[in-house]
């Protein structure tokens, strides 16, 4: 069972969206956990055959580059040492080839973060994916997360949403929170984060997958941990997080 990130970024997701990617994952089993969006992962020998190589190779780096660089991802490796699942960076992240539709992923089974290498080329791209996938895997750290219950799983999809997207100024940029409106645009667009991605690791239709991430919002919208606040893109909150990490407890040394 994985867990996908959405290679839409987009924040205006749509239901014809959310229904195309329903029908690209329909299978006839009636579990489904998106693990063909990971073929390594269901032993693809032709995508294997593309393994180490330079892609392989950058991506490592930057998945280095990010541990140790970006403040959001130092304080999610504290956080998840301070609550007894620390990370090491050799067996808990995983570069890999993926589906076109994701780029990235948390494997809750093998304890794995996965980066797609041939999606998250860049070292902001590989940062991001690392900020989401960590964030679920501290929640299933510290909540024993149950990702095959679906109020779990959205409940981790919107905090993942919540800390890492749906930045102030990048709603400010494609035209749709003002200062007037942000609040509300800010929720909206983590709710639309969090459906598509229901819908990507579950496969439900996105009536349901709604349906699901209302119940839980509000209480799941509010839980801020470990960062302690929502982040603005440009801003250096993400910095000041990782400062104050130490005040609960986080330490990454
Ligand atoms: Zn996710």
């Amino acid at each position: 069972m994985a867990n996908p990130e959405p290679s839409s970024h987009g924040s205006d997701t749509k239901d014809d969206l959310l229904s195309s990617h329903k029908e690209k994952f329909q299978k006839s089993k009636d579990e489904y956990y998106g693990y063909d969006l990971y073929p390594e992962r269901e032993g693809d020998t032709d995508m294997i055959k593309q393994g180490r190589d330079l892609q392989t190779v950058k991506c490592e780096k930057n998945v280095i580059w990010c541990a140790e660089k970006d403040p959001r991802i130092k304080l999610l490796m504290g956080a998840l040492k301070s609550r007894g699942c620390p990370i090491d960076l050799g067996r808990h992240v995983s570069c890999e080839p993926c589906n076109f539709n994701v780029n990235g992923g948390y494997d809750p089974v093998k304890n794995q973060v996965v980066v797609c290498k041939n999606m998250s080329k860049t070292k902001n791209a590989c940062c991001n994916v690392m900020a989401h996938e960590l964030l679920h895997a501290f929640d299933a750290c510290r909540a024993k997360v149950d990702f095959s219950d679906l109020q779990h799983l959205a409940c981790t999809e919107i905090r993942a949403a919540n800390l890492n997207h749906c930045y102030f100024l990048s709603a400010w940029e494609t035209g749709i929170a003002y200062p007037w409106n942000f609040k509300e645009k800010h929720r909206e667009c983590v709710k639309n984060k969090a459906i598509l991605s229901v819908i990507l690791v579950r496969n439900l239709p996105a009536v349901k997958a709604r349906e699901i991430v209302d119940k839980v919002f509000d209480k799941c919208y509010q839980d801020l941990e470990p960062f302690g606040r929502r982040m603005k893109k440009g801003s250096r909150d993400a910095q000041r997080a990782y400062c104050d990490a130490s005040l609960y407890g986080y330490t990454d040394s």
